[in-house]
């Protein structure tokens, strides 16, 4: 029988949280995963794109983590850097109440400040592995209280060729820890990996029907080279999605693709590989806020795309691997909702969509390109939406974000002042108690505090008023 998250031993602070983020029922790897990982088992685990694998260990993560312990105790690698922001943020929304602090560590950012940042309370740390194995090896990366490593998506970290890092780095830890390791697919290195590092390792395999395969719908059409782009106008204006990811093989094509779109004026960003981090974080935030409705990508940046309900899925070139059309659709019919995709193939491509077909044990049920009667019955509709304002995708997260506001406070170490002696000030306030404050940061000479339950007025103008260890501090509102 299935039990909600009340059923597992977790923290108040972390159902809260979970009820929140509208986690009612675990899904089936939570539900295998979080009592092992609660018991400090050594678990491989293997389920499909989009079964929910983040939240199974960042739930017991959160619950095992030791608040009062400043230095890093948990280690998760992922492959690309938006998952490693994605996952800091599932547990920062996870932990928020018992304040957890997570740090991303990725390349492409500035190594000292991240050296900086390493040097305050952090409780857990998500890093690819070129930068953490960097940090490792110039000692900047407290490992001493490391008693979790998590390796997320690894079959990805590891046909992205980053298995002699990820091997550098488990030899460098403490070796009295609990491994995991998390996977959509697995292959002859994983499973090497596994049994190298590994200490009696529990297997979670899920295989069978695949919740989101049932709420997908697959379909094909056959299409030439030439009208591949007819093909997609038709199907775009036809289906009419709120929103809609179109998947290339290439950057090049991704540039040429998102082009034509902007062309014909639907509302479309680009997202792939070779472009600057502060890009790709800008078009990711724009597309979950709804700032456009047509994202087009390559297979890497598919990983690191996690909006919560895209209606539609074109893969404008069909992917040449089998595990990457998971990955691709397993963006669309997240989180309870259903989705469609639609593939194109050429004549010289019927491999792949076998192959496809035999991974997904099911046939892509074949549709026709839309007449052009049905394109003209949809124009009205679709030239309507599209020059609409679309509907945000961050309800969530916003909801999550309400009532929290962030203090700056103009001291910290340098006036020997502490996380405790903010609680204690703060809480010394008639109708503040502990449990509305929220993440305290205390940096060298400035601090910040989330004050939550709406309470952060009331906190602000008694501040300016009160002194931390005697001292008096200017206080305001922080940016975000
Ligand atoms: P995976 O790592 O297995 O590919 P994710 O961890 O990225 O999958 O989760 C897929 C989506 O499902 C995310 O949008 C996440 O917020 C959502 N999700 C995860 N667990 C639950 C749950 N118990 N209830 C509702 N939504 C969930
Ligand atoms: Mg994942």
């Amino acid at each position: 029988m299935r039990r909600d998250f009340g059923a597992f031993q977790l923290d108040a602070n972390i159902l809260d949280a979970l009820d929140k983020l509208e986690y009612s029922t675990p899904t089936d790897v939570q539900q295998e995963v979080i009592p092992l990982f609660l018991k400090d088992n050594d678990l491989i685990v293997q389920s499909k794109t989009g079964s929910g694998k983040t939240a199974a260990f960042s739930i017991p993560l959160c619950e095992k983590v030791d608040w009062l312990e400043n230095k890093p105790q948990a280690l998760i690698l992922t492959p690309t850097r938006e998952l490693a922001h994605q996952i800091k943020q599932d547990i920062i929304n996870i932990g928020r109440y018992k304040r957890i602090k997570a740090i991303p560590i990725v390349g492409k950012q500035s190594y000292e400040k991240q050296k900086l940042a390493l040097k305050q309370k952090n409780h857990i740390v998500v890093g690819t592995p070129g930068r953490v194995l960097d940090h490792l090896e110039k000692g900047t990366l407290p490992i001493d209280a490391i008693r979790y490593l998590v390796i997320d998506e690894a079959d990805e970290l590891f046909n992205m060729g980053f298995i002699d890092q990820v091997r550098a780095i488990i030899e460098k830890l403490p070796i009295d820890r609990v491994t995991s390791l998390f996977s959509a697919t697995f292959s002859e290195e994983v499973e090497h990996i596994c049994q190298s590092y590994m200490n009696a390792p529990l297997t979670i395999k899920l295989n069978k029907a695949n919740q989101m395969k049932n709420r997908t719908t697959h379909c094909m059409v056959d299409v030439t080279d030439d009208k591949k782009l007819d093909l997609l106008q038709s199907i775009l204006i036809t289906e009419n999605p709120d929103s809609c990811i179109i998947f290339c093989r290439t950057r090049e094509n991704v540039n040429a693709l998102s082009k034509q779109l902007k062309a014909w004026r639907f509302p479309t960003e680009k997202i792939h590989g070779g472009m600057r981090q502060e890009d790709r974080f800008y078009v990711m935030e724009t597309f979950k806020t709804a700032r456009f409705r047509y994202l087009v990508a390559t297979d890497v940046a598919a990983r690191g795309i996690d909006v919560a309900n895209i209606p539609l899925i074109v893969n404008f070139d069909i992917p040449l691997e089998k595990e990457s059309y998971l990955h691709r659709i397993g963006r669309t019919a997240r989180a309870g909702k259903t989705g469609k995709a639609i593939t194109f193939v050429t004549n010289l491509e019927q491999n792949n969509l076998e192959m496809i077909e035999t991974y997904l044990g099911q046939e892509l049920t074949k549709q026709k390109p839309p007449s052009k009667a049905q394109i003209d019955r949809c124009k009205a509709a679709f030239y309507k939406k599209i020059s609409s304002k679309p509907q945000p995708n961050d309800r969530i997260q916003k909801k999550l974000e309400q009532g929290i506001m962030k203090l700056y406070f103009n001291g910290g170490k340098k006036k020997k002042i502490r996380a405790l002696d903010f609680v204690g000030t703060i809480t010394s306030i008639n109708g503040v108690s502990s449990d509305d404050i929220g993440m305290i940061t205390v940096e060298h000479n400035q601090s910040y505090i989330e004050i939550l339950n709406g309470k952060g007025m009331l906190v602000l103008q008694a501040m300016k008023h009160k002194t931390i260890k005697g001292k008096q501090l200017k206080v305001h509102q922080a940016r975000k």
